[in-house]
């Protein structure tokens, strides 16, 4: 067996994949898990949607190869929905393009644009894939912290110029995983002023844009003028339709980053199913279960977060995504609290750590079980004295 790559040798594990094991041994010791650790919806995918995908199966013009950017049908959704949703305009053909959910794209787009030597602006915590794919492609992610002190807002102002002047790709992702954070207008306007002034493609993961509570309403970048000049923005149907089995999303914005993205993906990929790009149409076209499904995660954020209060946690309730970002209790670090939250009262959670180093000090939930089972966890918490 020949040796494997450098590059591998720069990529620990999926973070997931180590909780997935770490579930496994508890629950072999008979321990009655309350998974509180991926961020996957607990709900089927909407009936209207299954029903799509029923239809598009059984139609035999779905079967072959399809186009690694989508079907002309799905880009022309993809630009519906923006129209409507936002208000923004695009280009389906030149400005769209299907992905085999957004992670594909986001992996993808760091092969197309960062060379060795080159750098991305990642922030510290974010979601894994950024830093890891940039380290991929031979880049050096240059860290912007996320804190409670900065309203976990990156500090732009703060990187140094020669820094900048080597950096080719800002990712940015509000409503935010992990912190659950969510941001002003105004930063995204500065934003893309930075990324203007700069040279840079602005890597925008919107994929918690439907999950939204108390009348929140998640923008696009796209609508920000100039956006379209230096922002690639992805979503995708995972997180609002409970899809995140489907493997669909979409990316949209510049053009030229559209095709360069194109590029790599057709190398690499032939696209996602016709017949699942078909439902996909359907839930873009109709996105009436949006509603109904916030309303549920507002109930169940409602239990979480009165009872963490209830122990003297002083976060804010989020506004948006299912997750609770936890600063641990005084005499804790995120492995260590974690770990006792697993061993003492069977939750799995997912370590700050886990999202990059200035994660430390906080654990992750994610409120993918229902209100009788939150309950559950807030009492063995309590029962345990946990006090934060
Ligand atoms: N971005 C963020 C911030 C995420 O948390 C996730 C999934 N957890 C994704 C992108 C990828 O989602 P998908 O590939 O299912 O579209």
């Amino acid at each position: 067996m020949p040796k494997t790559s450098e590059r591998l040798l720069k990529v620990p594990p999926y973070l997931f994949e180590e909780i997935d094991r770490k579930k496994r041994e508890a629950q072999a010791r008979g321990v009655d898990i309350i998974n509180l650790g991926i961020g996957d919806p607990d709900q089927p995918t909407p009936a209207y949607i299954v029903e799509a995908m029923q239809k598009a199966v059984a139609d035999s013009e779905t079967h072959n190869y399809p186009s690694s950017s989508g079907e002309p049908e799905f880009q022309a959704a993809v630009a519906r929905w923006y129209k409507q949703r936002f208000g923004v305009t695009l280009d389906a053909g030149k400005e769209t393009t299907a992905l085999i959910g957004s992670k594909e794209g986001l992996a993808h787009v760091c092969l197309a644009y960062i060379d060795k030597g080159d750098v991305s602006l990642v922030p510290s915590p974010s979601y894994p894939v950024y830093k890891m794919w940039t380290l991929m492609a031979g880049g050096e992610p240059y860290l912007l912290p996320l804190t409670a002190g900065n309203n976990f807002l990156p500090d732009l102002a703060s990187i140094p110029d020669r820094v900048i002047k080597r950096a080719k790709l800002l990712f940015l992702n509000y409503p935010n995983n992990p912190t659950g954070a969510v941001c002003s207008p105004d930063f995204l306007k500065d934003a893309v002023a930075f990324a203007l002034k700069n040279d840079l493609l602005i890597i925008y993961d919107n994929a918690y844009c439907d999950m939204v509570f108390d009348g929140y309403e998640a923008p696009s970048i796209l609508q920000f003028p100039g956006a379209k000049d230096c922002a690639l923005e992805f979503t995708s149907l995972s997180k609002g339709y409970n899809m995140t089995g489907w493997r669909i999303g979409m990316a949209a914005g510049n053009a030229r980053a559209i095709s360069a993205l194109r590029v790599i993906k057709s190398n690499a990929d032939s696209g996602q199913f016709k017949a699942i790009q078909q439902a996909a149409i359907a839930g873009l076209d109709n996105s009436s279960n949006i509603g109904s499904l916030n309303a549920m995660y507002t109930r169940r954020r409602d239990v979480l977060w009165n009872g963490l209060k209830s122990m003297g946690c002083n976060m804010p309730a989020p506004k948006a995504t299912f997750y609770f970002w936890v600063p641990v209790p005084r005499g804790y670090d995120s492995t260590s609290f974690s770990a006792l939250l697993l061993d003492e009262c069977g939750i799995v959670s997912v370590p700050g750590t886990g999202y990059g180093e200035a994660g430390e000090g906080y654990v992750r939930l994610a409120i993918t079980v229902d209100e009788k089972r939150l309950a559950e966890a807030v009492e063995r918490m309590r029962a345990k004295k946990i006090q934060f």
